[in-house]
């Protein structure tokens, strides 16, 4: 267990408008009470304005989905942690397995998009996991310590200040969920891993579990020891479902 709270954050991905954000938000706000972890949205960057508006002054904290590793100039279509800083962002996922599949991020870059996040006082989310073949072929724990073991590598004494999501990847978007045990399993030999690098820190580095977690598994997956909260995709934009999730996360 961490001395940290839990911190339930949710990820739109590619989703959303004015005005499904601003019902989607005004709902949550209406729920979310005094939460006993914390608790952030990570939106599509065109809405970041809009949303900073609407959690501002809430227990809700606003996050990006991506940021550049460089600080600025000729990076077409590539959004600065320093811009990111301006709309008020506290998170920022960091090697989203979309990103990587879709986009080819490599471990070496997501170890300097952490960089920069952690610059600019952004916490990043950097998000390990194995594919379904990987797992298959008995490779889960090397892959997720590879993964970590490049970040940890670039980002030095200052890992103290990241968050790490294990989300395999066969359980993204598929409605397949890790067993609390799987989940577990994994997020002890990322604790291991963090505790050799910064021994002082590691019980308090937040390790979140993402992959189909809702409103039904959340309570059973965030009770696993050294689960500290979720990164949550579909059930994120569905205010009651969210809502829940945040309320078993004690
Ligand atoms: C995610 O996008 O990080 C994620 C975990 O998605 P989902 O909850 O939909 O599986």
């Amino acid at each position: 267990m961490t001395t940290k709270k839990n911190l339930i954050a949710g990820n739109w991905k590619m989703n959303g408008s004015l005005a499904a954000n601003e019902a989607l938000v005004k709902a949550l706000l209406a729920g979310v009470g005094a939460p006993a972890c914390e608790v952030a949205v990570c939106v599509p960057a065109p809405y970041l304005s809009q949303v900073q508006s609407l959690v501002a002054g809430s227990p809700i904290a606003l996050g990006a989905q991506d940021l550049s590793a460089q600080p600025q100039g000729a990076f077409t279509g590539e959004q600065s942690a320093a811009m990111l800083k301006d709309f008020g962002v506290r998170y920022a996922i960091v090697g989203h397995s979309e990103r990587r599949q879709y986009h080819g991020e490599t471990d070496e870059l997501v170890a300097a998009k952490t960089a920069a996040a952690l610059a600019n006082g952004i916490t990043p989310i950097v998000c390990v996991g194995e594919t379904l073949a990987e797992r298959e072929a008995g490779r889960t724990e090397e892959v997720v310590k590879r993964q970590l073991a490049a970040v940890i590598h670039v980002n030095g004494h200052c890992i103290s200040e990241i968050v790490v999501a294990y989300e395999p990847v066969w359980a993204i978007g598929t409605g397949k969920t890790a067993t609390p045990a799987q989940a577990q399993s994994v997020h002890a030999v990322l604790r291991a891993q963090l505790h050799h690098a910064a021994s002082e820190h590691a019980a308090g580095i937040r390790i979140l579990y993402g992959g189909s977690m809702n409103a039904a598994n959340a309570a059973e997956l965030l009770a696993e020891a050294d689960i500290d909260g979720g990164l949550i995709g579909g059930a994120s934009l569905k205010a009651p479902d969210f809502l829940q999730i945040i309320a078993a996360a004690r």
